[in-house]
């Protein structure tokens, strides 16, 4: 892992969320952005170069509709930024950790992304995020 690259945050109404992120940081995010198959949309706050996801389900079957239904708004990940997705998925594998898929998709903020199972880092949902090239 080479740095923590951001935190990311259920919850319910985006809109809300981001004018209460804004009087807390000082400052608007920077960019919102529709995950279509993800069935979410983020908006991303910077601070000091580790950034803030705020994550809003955009239908009623999207894991982060199930996430808010179960456990309500709040933390939901921690993203690492990594070289290569697709090395860090053998790598951890090799170490006996768990994905949640076996190959990087696309996520938000121009990344190729992975989900490792909770279930094996302490109830902690890990992402691993790489820069898409090109
Ligand atoms: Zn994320």
């Amino acid at each position: 892992m080479e740095k923590l690259e951001h935190i990311g945050i259920a919850v319910k109404n985006l809109q809300k969320s981001n004018e209460l992120f804004e009087k807390l940081l000082g400052k608007p995010p920077y960019k919102t952005e529709d995950v279509e198959r993800e069935g979410v949309r983020t908006s991303f706050f910077d601070v000091g170069g580790i950034k803030i996801e705020l994550i809003e389900a955009t239908r009623a079957n999207s894991p982060i509709a199930k996430f808010l239904e179960t456990r309500g708004e709040g933390l939901h990940h921690l993203a690492f930024a990594v070289d290569s997705v697709k090395e860090s998925i053998e790598e951890l594998s090799n170490k006996e950790f768990r994905m949640l898929s076996d190959e990087a998709k696309p996520g938000a903020d121009n990344k190729m992304i992975v989900f490792m199972h909770p279930k094996g880092t302490n109830n902690v949902l890990v992402e691993l995020c790489e820069e898409r090239k090109g």
